[in-house]
């Protein structure tokens, strides 16, 4: 009886301080289903019980296929729609960031398989076309009125008619016509995908619009600083009115200074961020990140113009 109790009440291996590997945390297997597609196929080979969970019985991971950097300008249609295939006709999250391979014909095939796509999200899928998508989504609108978010920046030729169709279709759900206003669209936000999209729960939501200054038609991004909000004027696409990247603040209010990878940033930003040893410009957040900096940055670093110089100079000494 005690040596029940006792063995019970140990810490699995591998989770407390005991040595040797033991199985994952069971909070690992809850993590999958909020994967990009690499993420979950590198966790695929961790280990056995992990393998099994993305790969056989469990359809959870693959209700939401979300393809970004690096996977993204590589994915063939075959490999989408095998990806695709693991849901099992379930997926609820399609998001094809910037896929540039991806042709009408698997977006629609997949669609076709899939009525329960609420969000789709196929940015920059420039092998796209305005009425490839309008297919796509009038038939998801026959199949079932499921789609809620659809972020379409960047597909070739969508001129404004398109988008009426577009809009039609999503409103064609009479639930969805009583809600007034749609949610406020923040730049730091859109620009950060993996942020926003668990964000647009409910709302039904297309990501262009008619820029009220240029008339063109793209996201047009609400102002998040305080000293705007009282004005409402502040509402513009990202080349009328250009934003801190990391608040989404404009500089009509906020003084614009510059980051290493030219993205805008808010004085205040700018001073929270980690600087460059040499030049004294930081990286935005995103891009801290994908150079690998992290926020544990507290020695410094040497940006990557910083270091080219530095090695351009050497060259020419020797
Ligand atoms: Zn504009
Ligand atoms: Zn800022
Ligand atoms: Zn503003
Ligand atoms: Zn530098
Ligand atoms: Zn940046």
């Amino acid at each position: 009886m005690e040596i029940f109790q006792t063995s019970e009440g140990e810490p699995e291996p591998g989770l407390g301080p005991g040595p040797g590997p033991g199985p994952p945390h069971e909070a690992l297997f809850l993590a999958l289903a909020y994967l990009p597609v690499l993420e979950l196929l590198a966790m695929s080979e961790v280990c056995v019980s992990l393998r099994d969970c993305v790969k056989n019985d469990d359809v959870l991971p693959w209700l939401n296929v979300v393809v970004e950097r690096p996977l993204n300008r590589r994915l063939s249609d075959q490999n989408l729609m095998r990806i695709a295939s693991m849901s099992r006709g379930r997926l609820n999250t399609l998001a094809l960031i910037n896929c540039s391979r991806i042709t009408d014909y698997a977006l629609h095939s997949l669609v076709q398989q899939n009525p329960l796509i609420q969000k789709l999200f196929i940015p920059g899928c420039t092998a796209l076309s305005a009425e490839g998508v309008i297919r796509a989504v009038k038939t998801l609108s026959q199949q079932g009125h499921t789609l809620k978010n659809l972020w379409i920046n960047g597909i070739n030729d969508i001129q404004k008619h398109h988008l009426e169709t577009l809009s039609s279709c999503l409103q064609h759900n009479p639930k969805e016509q009583q809600k007034p206003q749609r949610p406020l669209l923040l730049f730091h936000e859109y620009k950060n995908f993996s942020t926003i999209r668990h964000y647009y729960k409910d709302q039904p939501t297309i990501d262009i619009e008619i820029c009220p200054r240029c008339k063109e038609l793209r996201p047009v991004f609400d102002c998040a600083s305080k000293a705007c909000k009282a004005k409402m004027g502040c509402k513009g696409c990202i080349f009328c009115i250009p934003r801190c990247i990391e608040c989404s603040g404009c500089f009509e209010s906020l003084e614009q200074e510059e980051a290493v990878c030219e993205d805008s940033l808010c004085l205040d930003c700018w001073l929270q961020l980690p600087k460059c040893n040499f030049c004294n410009k930081p990286y935005c957040k995103q891009h801290a990140e994908e150079k690998g900096l992290g926020s544990s940055t507290s020695a410094g670093f040497v940006c990557e113009a910083c270091e080219q110089n530095r090695y351009n100079s050497d060259e020419e000494w020797e």
